[in-house]
């Protein structure tokens, strides 16, 4: 049995709810009524085949919580009945906050002076390793900024000694590099890739990504699936420029990615970056798409995202509710936990991962999930 302290318990904003969850409320009751058109809507994404541009447009559309309850509630049964009440763990180590790219969105942005970088060494990666196995959590994800000091000699050999001491899966996100590094990571024990689109918009993937094209990115996402990785993709919400139908591609192309997972959540403004003016990306457009997602690729793996809570306390066990399946605690060592500021308020969720798991999984117990590590 995993220990709780009350400090935690605040810390990582799952307990500080200044209301709790009612049962019926995160299991979607079934709604009354629905209109005809999110009804048809509804019913047409259900069915086999690509979704329909329109029918994404129409439900991103609706803005408000009540008419979007036929929505969720469809997420959460389609979840059920495809990958079941479990949620999946995934214990993260973010071992680098070095980065050579200047996303405009990211606090790890190379033109952020400010921030102190660290590298973790091998022993300390693998006593993160060592600390996701001792919480009976069988998949490690490594993440780090595009950091060429890691390598594709040096990450191997990581690789092959977490693989061999630990028996882990492991999950890599470093993003972009050459093919045949991917190859060599795969030949080296890596199972899986998350590398998120960002937006399926390439004007504004560019825009956001100086440097970067989307096109190269799905490439690398083909490569990552011919060499037989799972492959997570993913966007952010909320990204200045962003509209219903950009939201809509985003989940066509996951979809037709043939995404094994993917990461989505709210853009939020890191005040060192030039988009520090903007405004945050909202809980219900995130709910909307994790559910659409949920409806058009019922396999997926969908993690709810440490985002959704720094903007809502209950924002993770909303996304839980509404399509989503997987936990991604942090085992990153508190010292460097903070220095990893992709987004503000990423230290509300550093409590020790233990006590966060151990209160989810009493808080999702209530609601009949359990969890799967
Ligand atoms: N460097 C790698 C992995 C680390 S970044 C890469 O870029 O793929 C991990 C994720 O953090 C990114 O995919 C991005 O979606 C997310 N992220 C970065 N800045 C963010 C912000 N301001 N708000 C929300 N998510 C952000
Ligand atoms: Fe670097 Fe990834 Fe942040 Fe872009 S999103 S600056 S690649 S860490």
């Amino acid at each position: 049995m995993r220990s709780v302290s009350k400090e935690s318990n605040r810390a990582n904003g799952i307990s500080s709810y200044e209301r709790p969850l009612p049962s019926r409320r995160l299991g979607h009751k079934k709604p009354m009524t629905l209109t005809s058109k999110t009804e048809e809507c509804l019913e047409r994404l259900q069915e086999a085949g690509p979704p329909r541009r329109e029918d994404l447009i129409a439900l991103l559309s609706l803005r408000d919580e009540k008419a979007l309850q036929p929505l969720f509630f469809a997420a959460d049964a389609r979840r059920k009945e495809t990958v079941g009440d479990v949620v999946h763990l995934r214990g993260i180590v973010e071992f680098s906050n070095y980065c050579e790219r200047n996303c405009l969105y990211c606090g790890l942005r190379q033109a952020n002076r400010q921030l102190k970088r660290y590298r973790m060494t091998d022993r300390e990666i693998l006593e993160a390793a060592f600390a996701v196995k001792r919480a009976n959590i069988g998949t490690l994800v490594l993440q780090s900024g595009e950091d060429p000091f890691y390598d594709a000699e040096k990450l191997c050999r990581l690789i092959e000694s977490i693989k061999r001491e630990t028996g882990l899966v492991i999950t890599l996100s470093l993003g972009e590099r050459p093919r045949e590094e991917y190859q060599a990571f795969r030949q080296a024990g890596a199972d899986r890739y998350l590398l998120k689109h960002e937006t399926a918009s390439p004007s504004l993937y560019h825009r956001l990504r100086p440097g970067s094209r989307l096109e190269n990115r799905l490439t690398c996402l083909g490569w990552l699936k011919d060499l037989g990785f799972e492959t997570g993709s993913g966007n952010m919400v909320g990204l200045p420029g962003q509209d219903a139908a950009v939201l809509a591609d985003d989940i066509s192309l996951i979809d037709s990615l043939n995404a094994d997972m993917a990461g989505i959540g709210p853009f939020l403004p890191h005040p060192q970056t030039p988009l520090s003016s903007c405004p945050p990306g909202e809980v219900l457009p995130v709910l909307t798409i994790l559910a659409l997602v949920r409806l058009t690729r019922p396999v997926i793996h969908l993690p709810a995202t440490t985002a959704m809570s720094v903007l809502h306390p209950e924002g993770r066990l909303k996304a839980l509710a509404s399509g989503a399946n997987v936990f991604m605690p942090d085992f990153t060592p508190p010292a460097y936990r903070r220095l990893y500021d992709l987004y503000p308020g990423r230290s509300a969720d550093s409590g020790d991962p233990l006590s966060i798991l151990d209160l989810l999984e009493k808080e999702l117990n209530r609601y009949g999930r359990t969890i799967l590590p």
